[in-house]
């Protein structure tokens, strides 16, 4: 794409009324634009970085046999009422209309999506399924004031699955465990999970994914030798004490953030919503459920605050908005510079490498800023002495390590 056209702009400050890093630089390079406290809109480079995330994680939840659904946004109260969550979790939207009915949106999706599965899972040959969803939750937060880390309206990943027995329910624990590590190692991430008696009445026990960064909101406690890890808010242990799971290892300390979990909620929705299905002896028996959540756009709000410098953004490949970021130094269009970048650009096109490509009439100096603060991957530079050498500038943005690459490789390289 050519940034001549790309409608959003950088900014050269940071908007006052933001106080997380996330945020600011978001906002700032044009990503996202705040509607209000805690809803943001997603503007073409944000888009394309938040559905980025989304094909990573669709590929893993269809990868251990996940199904895709969509469900209503907009949701009858009934349900909530039936479960005891209108009346007792306080972030539930309330909404009045003007037939005297209420209505919600979802937080979460179980008072939805137990009712569909209850349709369908009429007996134990049935079992066990997962179905999941990709889009926008609504939570009333008395404050929002962690840019997209945590909203009023977001973007998550639900799945519900639904077992015969709580031996099934924790082999796809496991499962789901491993290709939620998997997601966050593509996105660059490192996570570890937690695992904690869930507080919610709702829920038997939770398990909480974190991520390494310095920008989290949680300390942890984790083994240096095995997976062992704990919320260090709630432990008796404390930092270098010896690992009581592997007995080799001893506890680190690390901020971190949380960007997924995974809630065992038993046969409590089953038991709200008399959803039965008939077991190997024609017995009625109620399905274990699991609910297992990623916030994606907590996760992109994540990784803006731990890959970021001074400069900017500092986007891992799998996440960009782009993978290349074309940068001439001509000025009017019409030059030898502008000549040789559009003939490039086209090149890389035609090779499928997703590129922005500016063409526009700055300095270097204010398109060298502008291409860090974006934090596309990699930078390619037509100047005067690649247009007479056919030698390009390639500059990583993550080490700003600058190569020379000659126009044959650069294609490949
Ligand atoms: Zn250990």
């Amino acid at each position: 794409m050519r940034q001549s056209k790309l409608f959003t702009k950088a900014r050269r400050e940071a908007p006052a009324d933001e106080v997380s890093k996330n945020a600011q630089l978001l906002v700032r390079a044009g990503y996202v634009h705040k509607e209000m406290a805690g809803v943001y809109s997603y503007l073409p480079l944000g888009r394309r970085v938040l559905e980025n995330i989304e094909r990573i994680v669709r590929e893993e939840m269809d990868a251990i046999g996940g199904q895709e659904i969509r469900m209503a946004i907009l949701h009858p109260s009934e349900p909530w009422k039936q479960t005891g969550a209108w009346d007792s979790v306080d972030v539930v939207f309330r909404i009045a209309s003007r037939t005297e009915k209420e209505y919600t949106v979802g937080q979460s999706e179980e008072e939805i999506v137990t009712p569909i599965a209850r349709e369908y899972l009429a007996s134990y040959k049935d079992l066990p399924v997962a179905i999941y969803q990709i889009g926008q939750k609504y939570r009333d937060e008395l404050r929002a004031k962690s840019g997209i880390m945590r909203g009023r309206e977001f973007t998550m990943k639900d799945m519900y699955s639904f077992h015969e027995t709580q031996e099934d329910f924790d082999r796809f624990y496991a499962v789901v465990k491993e290709a939620y590590l998997k997601i966050y190692a593509c996105l660059g991430l490192v996570a570890k999970a937690t695992e904690a008696s869930g507080g919610a009445f709702t829920t038997k026990l939770s398990y909480e994914f974190m991520v390494l960064t310095d920008a989290g909101e949680d300390d942890i406690l984790y083994c240096n030798h095995c997976s062992y890890c704990v919320n260090a808010e709630i432990s008796a242990q404390k930092e270098d004490d010896a690992c009581t799971r592997c007995t080799k290892g001893s506890l680190a300390r690390a901020k971190a953030s949380e960007v997924g979990n995974i809630f065992d909620l038993g046969t409590k929705y089953a038991k709200d919503f008399s959803f039965t299905y008939k077991d190997k002896g024609g017995k009625d028996q109620y399905p274990i459920m699991g609910c297992f959540g990623i916030g994606i756009s907590r996760l992109m709000g994540v990784m803006a605050e731990t890959f970021s410098d001074e400069k900017g953004l500092v986007w891992p490949e799998s996440a960009a908005p782009f993978a290349v970021h074309l940068v001439a130094l001509g000025r009017d269009g019409g030059d030898d510079i502008s000549k040789a970048s559009d003939a490039l650009y086209e090149e890389l096109r035609r090779a499928g490498v997703d590129v922005l490509y500016d063409d526009r009439p700055l300095s270097a100096g204010e398109k060298f800023a502008e291409s860090d603060l974006l934090g596309i991957p990699k930078r390619i530079v037509v100047g005067k002495e690649a247009v007479a050498t056919d030698v390009f500038e390639v500059v990583e943005r993550k080490t700003g390590t600058v190569a020379k690459v000659p126009r044959k490789n650069l294609i490949v390289s």
